[in-house]
């Protein structure tokens, strides 16, 4: 079980790659990329619900209903 402190929320948890999150680096949340699009659907909010934010191409790889893990 990995610790949520401990992990690196400006990781992408599916590519790795970094996920560019405003939070996460400490900036306003409005400045975030994602602020432009839709909040994903809540199955797949579930399941990755207390992980770090994806980057902007995964999001919308999820966001075509691809299945990425
Ligand atoms: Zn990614």
């Amino acid at each position: 079980m990995s610790n949520y402190a401990d992990m690196n929320m400006k990781e992408c948890p599916i590519c790795g790659g970094e996920n560019l999150c405003a939070v996460a680096n400490l900036e306003r949340p409005e400045t975030c990329w994602c602020i432009k699009y839709t909040p994903l659907s809540d199955e797949v909010l579930e399941e990755y619900q207390n992980k770090p934010c994806f980057c902007e191409s995964c999001y919308k790889s999820l966001k075509a209903g691809k299945k990425l893990v």
